[in-house]
């Protein structure tokens, strides 16, 4: 089943959620190397480990466990920012959306669905 994130990453190709569904440590292991080079810090692979976004219960990783996208999302009660009224004006997504331009496409659908 396709889980799309907030802030519409495709939470169930992301390698934290497939190693947590699968238990896969050589994914975990090689997300970890290839994550703390990118966002040159020391990811230990215990941390690829993440229930997804839009699941409240469970454990979710580094920023998207405090991402405040999520935080607004969850308080609004939408699906994602392409649900919420707001999307559009939003400063906060768009923002976001800005450097990560491949989630508009996800959450331009939920926006035509509204
Ligand atoms: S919330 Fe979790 S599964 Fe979704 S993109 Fe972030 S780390 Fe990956
Ligand atoms: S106000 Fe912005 S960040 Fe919050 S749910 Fe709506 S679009 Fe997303």
């Amino acid at each position: 089943m396709k889980l799309v994130s907030y802030c519409g990453l495709v939470c169930s190709e992301c390698p934290a959620y497939v190693a947590r569904l699968t238990g896969d440590d050589e994914l975990r292991a090689r997300t970890a190397e290839e994550w703390s080079k990118m966002y040159s810090s020391d990811i230990p692979p215990s941390e690829i480990d993440c229930v997804g976004c839009t699941v409240v219960e469970g454990r979710h990783i580094g920023h998207c466990g405090e991402c405040g996208i999520r935080m607004c999302g969850m308080a609004r009660g939408v699906a994602g920012c392409g649900a919420c009224e707001d999307y559009q004006a939003c400063p906060t997504i768009g923002e976001f959306l800005a450097m990560v331009p491949q989630a508009r496409e996800e959450l331009d659908g939920m926006a035509r669905q509204r």
